[in-house]
């Protein structure tokens, strides 16, 4: 199977592996190219529910223990982490 590096709506690049023929594949990179990436979907999700802050990690362990991380949000060159602040809970 041939995979594919394609752009997505959000403007990252999604590798996939596409089966079936020619048109089956244009079909579903059209589809890919027209929508976010499951990152960008994920967080979108995440945001209607949440404030999302980026933090320090020890900042995080401090203040924001009990929030949900954005999965693979830790950056680690300068130790930050996006926390999911929940909208309904005020946070100091
Ligand atoms: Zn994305």
């Amino acid at each position: 199977m041939t995979k594919y590096n394609i752009h997505a709506l959000c403007g990252h690049i999604v590798t996939v592996e596409i089966p079936g023929n020619k048109e089956e594949v244009q079909k579903k990179k059209k589809e890919i190219e027209n929508s976010e990436c499951s990152k960008c979907k994920n967080r979108t999700v995440l945001e209607e529910e949440n404030t999302i802050k980026t933090v320090s990690y020890s900042e995080y362990k401090d203040i924001y223990i009990g929030c949900e991380t954005v999965e693979g949000s830790y950056n680690d060159e300068d130790k930050t982490i996006d926390v999911c602040v929940p909208k309904n809970k005020r946070w100091r």
